[in-house]
């Protein structure tokens, strides 16, 4: 499963260079290129998904795992203080690349992302959380 004019197939089948931290049958994980802070990467599958909806199964079981490991492996060799994981879907979650990745993000005290990777708290009344919690449930 790989699409043409995807970069990420490209990139994850190492047809495009990246600086790969780790790499076996189902994933590449890379450095980002515009890095949030000092040791952003992202969880690439080598198949192409274009977001979580379609994310293939066994992706989605070893995706976590691989997680743990690589933010593990982080935070011993970066001694980052914390760690975000981000994970955009749709443009109107500020996904810019249509093929699904996963952003492990270092933070470090006083980091220059104090006002940002956190969201503003939407003004929602009683009624609708509970309408809200009756589609949900
Ligand atoms: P999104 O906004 O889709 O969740 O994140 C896309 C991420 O991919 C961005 O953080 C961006 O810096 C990174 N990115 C885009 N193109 C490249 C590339 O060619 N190489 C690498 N290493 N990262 C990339
Ligand atoms: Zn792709």
């Amino acid at each position: 499963m790989r699409k043409d004019d995807c970069i990420f197939c490209k990139i994850a089948g190492g047809e495009i260079p990246s600086r790969t931290v780790y790499e076996d049958e189902l994933f590449r994980v890379i450095m980002d290129i515009e890095p949030a802070e000092k040791g952003h990467c992202l969880i690439i599958p080598k198949n192409h998904f274009d977001d979580l909806f379609t994310l293939g199964e066994e992706e989605a079981t070893k995706m976590m795992p691989l997680a743990q490991t690589i933010a593990t492996k982080m935070k011993e060799a970066l001694s980052c203080d914390g760690l975000n994981i981000v994970q955009n879907n749709g443009e109107a979650a500020n996904q810019t690349v249509k093929h699904f990745h996963l952003h492990l993000i270092p933070r470090y005290t006083g980091d220059h992302n104090q006002e940002k990777l956190i969201w503003n708290h939407a003004e929602v009344a009683d009624a609708e959380m509970d309408e809200i919690f009756s589609k949900l449930k």
